[in-house]
């Protein structure tokens, strides 16, 4: 197979693009925004991808969580306890608020003040104390956010942040806007978050690969998938981290610590139809681990994983076994029901 395109730097998921011809309707475009390097190619027309990164700029604006305009911001910096969200926002936070549900809070949207406190949004990175820790994490209690409606109300001192899925959330709305546009084919990446429409522009399914987390390169997979009509999402511990005394700390927290889960895992990547579910898994089966997440493979279903342990195992699910070609050297071992 030629490789002769792939979107790299901080793109956790590598798209590969076989053939070369070159079609007047066919956009490619990349572009800064939620903190990603953000590329677009689609068979359709300037508008079509002029209008995507409309639609990825107005999300960000509202889920931004630095962005004093933002309606996050503002939810973060309430003056009172109930707020009206709008019906975005009220509809992600909808969505994520279930994941945590049936993930039992591995996601938890509540979790800013500690991401907060290692600094991951402002880059003051540093490692909390235990007693600050300790004195946060009352402030995380997923299960005291009430939302009814488009109306929201949070303890005081709680803080949202929609990090874990927005980017799945944006590629939703993307895709469904590219289907009421008639469009019939398209990639979109978020940086490691992939949403495929149709087929490639040589026809064939989308070859999307599964980025190596020991290659720094990022040019090196491992393991490339096949693709239609759904959402690739990796979540990975070597996408944002730092190391103080040796020790690495990276941005996917375990809520009931603190802490950077360590379950064993270095990378979840998700494969549903849903981009929001597709994200919010990738990081709830991160904190999860291999064996819980397995379970909640077989439990609820509707998706399928490819889990890559610390130690360079893969494992994927069954639904995979015909597209999913695992490429590094050590064991690759199918989930089965
Ligand atoms: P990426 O941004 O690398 O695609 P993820 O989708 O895994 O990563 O989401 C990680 C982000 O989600 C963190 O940067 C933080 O904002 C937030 N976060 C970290 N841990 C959790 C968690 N357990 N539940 C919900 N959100 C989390
Ligand atoms: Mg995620």
């Amino acid at each position: 197979m030629r490789y002769l395109g792939c979107v790299l730097g901080i793109s956790a998921i590598l798209l590969i693009m076989a053939g070369c011809s070159v079609s007047k309707v066919y956009q490619e475009r990349q572009f800064l925004a939620m903190d990603t390097l953000i590329s677009v190619e689609l068979s359709g027309t300037e508008e079509n991808v002029q209008q995507i990164q409309t639609i990825i700029d107005e999300l960000e604006n509202k889920v931004s969580t630095t962005n004093q305009n933002s309606e996050l911001y503002q939810i973060n910096h309430r003056m009172a306890n109930t707020v009206v969200l709008s019906d975005t926002v009220a509809q992600l936070l909808h969505d994520e608020l279930e994941i945590s549900e049936t993930t039992n809070g591995a996601l938890n949207p509540a979790l800013y003040p500690i991401s907060l406190a290692w600094g991951f949004t402002t880059e003051n990175k540093r490692v909390p104390s235990e007693q600050e820790l300790a004195a946060l994490l009352p402030k995380t209690n997923w299960r005291q956010i009430q939302l009814s409606g488009n109306q929201l109300t949070l303890m005081e001192g709680m803080e949202l942040d929609f990090g874990a899925t927005a980017k799945g959330f944006a590629s939703d709305l993307c895709a469904t806007y590219l289907r009421e546009q008639g469009v019939k084919s398209a990639l979109l990446d978020f940086g490691g978050n992939v949403y495929t429409i149709g087929d490639n522009k040589e026809g064939e399914m989308w070859k999307i690969g599964i980025r190596d987390p020991w290659d720094e390169t990022a040019q090196n997979f491992a393991g490339v998938l096949e693709s239609t009509n759904e959402a690739v999402i990796t979540s990975g511990s070597y996408e944002r981290y730092f190391e103080q005394d040796g020790v690495r700390y990276h941005h996917i927290m375990d809520g009931t610590t603190g802490m950077p889960a360590q379950s064993g895992l270095v990378s979840v990547t998700i494969v549903c139809e849903s981009g929001v579910k597709a994200d919010g898994l990738s990081t709830a089966l991160f904190v999860m681990g291999l064996e819980e997440g397995s379970k909640y493979w077989r439990q609820y279903g509707g998706f399928e994983a490819i889990f890559i342990t610390e130690n360079g195992e893969q494992y994927y699910t069954e639904g995979l076994i015909q597209r999913y070609e695992p490429s590094l050297e050590k064991k690759a071992e199918v989930i089965y029901q």
